[in-house]
């Protein structure tokens, strides 16, 4: 089956503002540059998480190449954008305290409560939905950009702590179509990686696992990382955050190792290697997500031309290279 057979099958559940052909994805990606999806699906509301499942098990029997986005926060889409499908979770936002898990767990903390959310839920909607209930540990990653789904499945990190540490279990579409609820041990997560990126599955929602907090407190603490994150300048420019991944094995953090050379303020078109930061490669503007790739690559081989070092790129690459 054609996209325009796809397209014509999800009329049934979708309204057009739900189903986009040649959507442009710059502006749903932090970096604000890509090119055109062949079919954007951006499913929302109530029945959001049902009809992703629809549309993923039309595009499953006909083999339709599928690219899930979330709030596109950790992605650089190219130029030429994406061929086949991308599937868009950000309508898919719900977020309700559950009873407890549906799997066996260790029972670690004093009067645990449970979070159910959707995959599309925005971290800091999350983080904000705490503090208005008084629930505590989502406090570290408040201000966070992106989605539920995406975070967890870049195992995303901040302040010493990972998502994966308020993980009770998921909800996954795998890539046979079929649902499943998964707890995972904590071995399985590690620093930016996740057992989902072995796997071709769609993380439909997520359970986590909180303490009572003050409400007050909870806000507080919350706020303090928002506007630690304003003072790092992390939402002054288009980004996608960290470019590079950090290993320990370097002694320092890439962002100082890229400093130290020199390379802040480093220029390739449209692209910049943040004056305030060695770490974030902005889209100053008007940059192509060739650009961007290219200064990426340029740092890469001039850190490791100067420290033997390669860096390796903690944001993905989507979409057509060719
Ligand atoms: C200003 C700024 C600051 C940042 N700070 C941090 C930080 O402190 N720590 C950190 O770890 N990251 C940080 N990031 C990176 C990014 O915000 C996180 O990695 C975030 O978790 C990505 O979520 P997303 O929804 O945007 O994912 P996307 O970028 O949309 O997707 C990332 C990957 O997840 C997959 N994916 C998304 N949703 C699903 C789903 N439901 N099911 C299956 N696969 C899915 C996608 O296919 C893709 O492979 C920052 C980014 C910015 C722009």
């Amino acid at each position: 089956m054609s996209l325009e057979g796809l397209c014509k099958r999800c009329t049934d559940f979708l309204s057009p503002t739900e189903l986009r052909p040649e959507e442009i994805l710059a502006p749903y990606t932090t970096f604000k540059v890509g090119g055109p999806a062949d079919l954007l699906v951006c499913p929302t509301g109530e029945h959001g998480v049902a009809n992703c499942l629809k549309v993923l098990e039309i595009a499953r029997q006909e083999g339709i190449e599928t690219t899930i986005l979330g709030g596109g926060s950790n992605v650089l889409v190219s130029d030429s954008g994406v061929r086949g499908l991308v599937l868009v979770t950000t309508g898919c936002n719900g977020i309700r305290i559950a009873a407890s898990p549906q799997t066996p767990y260790s029972a670690r903390v004093d009067s645990p409560t449970y979070l159910s959310v959707d995959c599309g839920a925005s971290i800091d909607q999350v983080a904000r939905y705490c503090e208005d209930n008084g629930l505590s540990g989502f406090e570290f990653i408040a201000g966070m950009p992106g989605t539920v789904g995406g975070a967890v499945w870049m195992n995303a990190r901040c302040y010493g702590r990972s998502i994966s540490d308020l993980l009770v279990e998921t909800r996954l579409l795998d890539e046979n179509g079929h649902q499943t609820v998964q707890a995972f041990a904590a071995n399985e997560f590690d620093y930016k990686q996740s057992p989902f990126q072995l796997q071709k599955s769609l993380i439909l929602s997520v359970l986590f696992e909180l303490t009572h907090g003050q409400q007050e407190a909870v806000r507080t603490a919350g706020d303090a990382n928002r506007q630690d994150r304003e003072q790092k300048g992390h939402y002054r420019q288009a980004s996608a955050g960290s470019t590079f991944k950090n290993n320990h094995l370097w002694g320092k953090p890439t962002g100082r190792i890229i400093d130290e050379l020199g390379l802040r303020g480093l220029t390739l078109g449209g692209a910049m290697v943040a004056p305030w930061h060695g770490n974030i490669l902005v889209n100053t503007g008007a940059a192509t997500a060739a650009e961007i790739r290219a200064l990426v690559e340029d740092v890469q081989k001039r850190v490791y031309e100067a420290l033997d070092i390669m860096l390796e790129p903690e944001i993905l690459f989507i979409g057509d290279w060719s």
